[in-house]
């Protein structure tokens, strides 16, 4: 008998760490990788986040922090989130957590029953069913189109909600397809979620402010205030200041809700790590140019990568309006033969194709929730991205039928 436990069998590793673990390997074995599988900014944290981290270091703040979070951290949550989101929220609503993935685990935690369902638009970040599956709740998958940007449609998220619907995942920009909803958007799905009393809605904010038109992503707390006793907002300083290593991120919502989240990290993690809270204090508090530069260093990324792809033959990629992921639609390139007399059978089949001949790393869609696609993250150098966009093209270009 296995010791592994029976929830287990439904949770696999994150398709990102997969791919690290064989992409190490290949290393090792001395081939060059051009990865184009990353989640996280090539950027190095800005000094002055670095300098106040060894600052508190230095002030003795490595005792055991407050666990919902320090209080100076979760007060400049506050501020930050009334420009995010419009809302004030008091300190007792705010928690500070290993990254907004422990904020989101900590939600699911203690809210699902067992067969709880989540609503889950594909594509979708890859750990939101895995995380679902293990606090004992049901994933419910709502595909959207590449025709519609991947974005929810109010018809199908009514049609998808059930009595037993707890929460619907809202992610934008998303991960992988940089959708962004705009004011008319966002007021079609308020009104199905003001239809259904009983839904709750987790925003993950994570890209909120890495968007290509200069404004953050609306949100919808922004146009539909009235939602706020039942939405989640979380999100973190990982992405927008460089730092995915600290591990800080947060959640704001109902008090009995944080409360309750509260409870399971004290009982797991005891609270995130006291000097990067002070970081992630630097981050908030200190000089915001950091955040615009890395956002338009990405969009500088995403035209160049898009120049080359959009001659690929097969592909067919939407922009994305935020967030470092191209998420090109790839179904006409199916049942086509490489040079080597291999078919092309699914999406994996092509990232793998490319893996071997080029050494360009992807992700296959069919890990997002749509088959038929692949991933692409800009986040590396634009050199890299430049230098992978073309080999992609060419190796499109000797697919046969
Ligand atoms: N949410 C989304 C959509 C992500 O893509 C990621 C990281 O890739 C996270 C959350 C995790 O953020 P953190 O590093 O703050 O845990």
């Amino acid at each position: 008998m296995s010791i592994v436990a029976e929830r287990m069998r439904q949770v696999k590793l994150s398709p990102s760490v997969a791919a690290r673990i064989i992409l190490n390997r290949l290393r090792e074995e001395g081939r060059r990788i051009i990865d184009l599988t990353i989640g996280e900014p090539d950027f190095a944290t800005p000094a002055h986040i670095c300098k106040a981290a060894v600052e508190a270091m230095e002030r003795g703040e490595t005792k055991y922090p407050l666990s919902q979070g320090t209080m100076p951290l979760r007060r400049a949550v506050a501020n930050r989130l009334i420009l995010d989101t419009g809302v004030t929220y008091p300190v007792d609503q705010i928690i500070v957590s290993t990254g907004a993935k422990q904020v989101l685990y900590n939600a699911l935690m203690s809210s699902l029953e067992d067969g709880d369902e989540v609503i889950i638009p594909a594509p979708y970040w890859v750990s939101y069913p895995d995380m679902v599956e293990l606090a004992g709740g049901t994933p419910v998958t709502l595909s959207t189109d590449a025709g519609k940007r991947y974005k929810i449609e109010p018809e199908a998220l009514a049609r998808a909600i059930t009595p037993k619907t707890k929460w619907l995942m809202m992610n934008a920009p998303s991960n992988p397809s940089g959708a962004v909803y705009d004011e008319a958007e966002l007021l079609g799905l308020a009104e199905v979620l003001r239809a259904n009393p009983h839904v709750w809605v987790m925003t993950d904010d994570i890209y909120a402010r890495l968007t290509f038109n200069g404004r953050p992503a609306l949100h919808i707390l922004q146009v539909a205030p009235g939602l706020a006793d039942r939405i989640l907002v979380v999100n973190g300083v990982s992405k927008a200041y460089a730092m995915t290593g600290w591990r800080i991120g947060y959640g704001a919502g109902p008090k009995d809700l944080i409360k309750a989240m509260a409870v399971v990290q004290s009982q797991s993690t005891s609270g995130a790590c006291s000097i990067s809270q002070a970081a992630a204090l630097a981050a908030l508090t200190g000089p915001q140019d950091c955040v615009t530069e890395f956002a338009s260093s990405f969009r500088e990324r995403r035209d160049a990568a898009l120049a080359i792809l959009s001659d690929a033959p097969g592909l067919n990629a939407v922009s994305p309006d935020g967030g470092f992921y191209i998420f090109p639609d790839c179904t006409a390139l199916i049942g086509k033969t490489a040079p080597d007399g291999t078919t092309i059978k699914s999406d994996a089949d092509l990232v793998q194709y490319i893996l071997k001949e080029s050494g360009v790393a992807l992700l296959d869609g069919g890990s997002y929730g749509i088959p038929g696609t692949f991933r692409l993250s800009f986040a590396s150098a634009i050199d890299e991205v430049r230098e992978g966009c073309e080999a992609i093209k060419g190796l499109c270009t000797a697919l046969a039928d």
